[in-house]
């Protein structure tokens, strides 16, 4: 099973930003309202969570690093009222199995618990403190899987795509307070009190938070709130329109598709524009199960929803001009 383990984890962990953002998702889906990053050289060192949600109980948490452990689906049903970012049980087993790492949680209510792992096996089995919430060390990502270890890149690359995680977990929960520090200096914060646009300064700069023009739209079906930058700011890359569908970050080629619809010829042929979209809608009708990744899904009643994207935006650039 340990080699099965191994094997299933290179699908959900390819690098150091991939563990990161499935222990904050863990995080965010534990209630948290503070969540602090430590990372160290790039997170192939040291990667440490800690969390002020809802911590899991002595039992519970044995059972966390078990694959397919998840406490967020307990029937099919539940599969299409998916509103956690988790629900496959495969994150914590597959980070287990390729580090060395530890594990302290409490409910708050009773001593907590402290589980010690090296290569997916439970070496290690205390009780801690009763302080509620979760923190976990990851140490020596894929020491046992040179093949991968080999394969990553530099440290400024690594860390580039841990701050594009984070970057987006701010951007899609500005009511969660973030730290983030690399060898022990500070990266980021945000302050948790869900102002967007003060995360959109902390991540794209004061300049550009300074050019955003709230939109905000509604219908019995959804809701689309957001920013969208004056077109004079305009980037070289799509990567700067950043979609959320219930708090998820997700990439939708027609959504992207819709937006630029609605800058329709305000932006210079080739220019990108910078975009922040918040949408919330029945999770019915919204499929997030089609990659495993989970950044990709399939909207029904999609005309709808692009369509009033685009109005969405073309009308809050008329009213910006008037
Ligand atoms: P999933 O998120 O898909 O359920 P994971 O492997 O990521 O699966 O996590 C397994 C389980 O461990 C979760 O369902 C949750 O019950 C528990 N868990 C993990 N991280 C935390 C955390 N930070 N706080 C509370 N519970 C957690
Ligand atoms: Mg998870």
């Amino acid at each position: 099973d340990s080699l099965a383990n191994k094997i299933a984890a290179g699908e959900v962990v390819e690098r150091p930003a991939s563990v990161v953002k499935e222990l904050v998702e863990n995080s965010i889906d534990a209630n948290s309202t503070w969540v602090k990053v430590e990372v160290f050289e790039a997170g192939l060192e040291r990667i440490k969570i800690s969390d002020n949600g809802d911590g899991m109980s002595a039992e519970d948490c044995e059972r966390s690093v078990y694959r397919h452990a998840t406490s967020k689906i307990r029937n099919e049903n539940d599969l299409f009222h998916v509103k956690t970012l988790g629900f496959r049980g495969e994150a914590l087993a597959s980070i287990a199995a390729v580090s060395r790492l530890t594990l302290k949680t409490s409910t708050g209510e009773e001593a907590g618990t402290f589980l010690e792992l090296e290569g997916g096996k439970v070496v290690n089995k205390t009780k801690s403190d009763a302080r509620q919430g979760t923190e976990i060390i990851v140490e020596d990502l894929f020491f046992n899987t040179p093949a991968r270890l080999k394969y990553m890149k530099t440290i400024h690359t690594e860390l580039g795509h841990i701050t594009d995680v984070l970057n987006r977990m701010a951007l899609s929960h500005p009511d969660i307070r973030f730290e983030v520090y690399h060898n022990e200096k500070q990266l980021f914060r945000s302050s948790g009190r869900g102002d967007l646009l003060q995360i959109i300064a902390q991540v794209y700069g004061m300049g550009v938070a300074k050019k955003m023009v709230p939109v905000e739209y509604s219908t019995l079906d959804f809701s689309i709130k957001g920013y969208a930058a004056k077109p004079e700011v305009t980037r070289a890359s799509r990567n700067y329109i950043s979609t959320l569908v219930n708090g998820r970050f997700i990439r939708s080629i027609p959504l992207n598709k819709a937006i630029l619809k609605g800058y329709h010829t305000l932006l210079p042929i080739g220019r990108q524009p910078l975009v922040v979209l918040d949408i919330e809608m029945d999770p019915i009708l919204v499929d997030v199960n089609v990659h495993p990744a989970k950044l990709e899904v399939r909207f029904s009643k999609e005309k709808e929803l692009f369509e009033a994207i685009e109005t969405t935006i073309r009308e809050a650039f008329r009213k910006e001009t008037l």
